[in-house]
């Protein structure tokens, strides 16, 4: 069964964003440090494998110092180390921002490129996270797949995947195009705050009455990502 037999995805998505910004999801607060595509770009970069808040404390610091590729490449490996730790891998993370601000300088201008097959040769930058650029940065019809947009697609039996590659496929030919570009913003801030990874909050969900996951009637949820 899935959701969409009762709701189309035009509302799921606004019942999903109200009650997410009414619960003051943190990726919120993330995008407003995220203003222009180099940002988007480098905050992506630091995000993968570390906790929503310790990636949002690591971009304030380093985007006090560094807001452009120049701006960047002039940092030593040591002092981007001191401005992102804790991330996840931020020894490595902190090579590939100033290999990222080389690249972007000696190919592109300084500018970030806006199709994924040049964002994916970027350092760093895999297929979620170039899509994540390309649906935040640049509006975009980009659906990018993360553990929350594959975790409550599953849940909301939208798809029946296992792999988020094949979430990604599915989901691009069941979304509206004029959809797709806010589909992972507001699933990631739903995932934050209501349908969490572990006990999602399912007798308070705004979608609960139509979710066939929903352990408000006795189900286990699925523990998709
Ligand atoms: S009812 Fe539960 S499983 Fe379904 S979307 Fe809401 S929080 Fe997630």
């Amino acid at each position: 069964m899935s959701i969409l037999e009762h709701l189309s995805w035009e509302e799921l998505l606004e019942l999903m964003e109200k009650e997410a910004r009414r619960r003051k999801a943190p990726v919120y607060e993330f995008r407003k440090h995220v203003t222009t595509p180099f940002r988007a770009l480098v905050a992506v970069l630091l995000s993968s494998r570390t906790r929503d808040e310790t990636t949002l404390e690591a971009v304030r610091r380093l985007f006090k110092r560094a807001t452009s590729p120049e701006e960047l490449l002039a940092l030593s490996e040591e002092e981007l180390r001191e401005l992102i730790y804790p991330v996840g891998f931020y020894r490595s993370k902190a090579a590939n921002l100033r290999e990222l601000a080389r690249v972007l300088i000696e190919r592109y201008g300084g500018r970030v490129p806006d199709t994924l097959e040049e964002l994916l040769t970027l350092p760093g930058i895999g297929r979620k996270s170039a899509n994540v650029v390309l649906a935040n940065a640049f509006g975009r019809s980009a659906i990018a797949v993360d553990t929350h947009v594959h975790r409550i697609a599953n849940r909301l039996g939208v798809v029946s995947t296992s792999k988020p590659e094949e979430t990604e496929a599915m989901l691009h030919a069941l979304v509206p195009g004029e959809l797709k570009n806010r589909l992972n913003l507001t699933l990631v801030a739903f995932g934050q705050t209501v349908c969490k990874p572990v006990k999602p909050l399912c007798g308070e969900c705004p979608i609960g009455e139509h979710c066939p996951s929903s352990t408000s009637r006795g189900r286990t949820p699925r523990a998709t990502g």
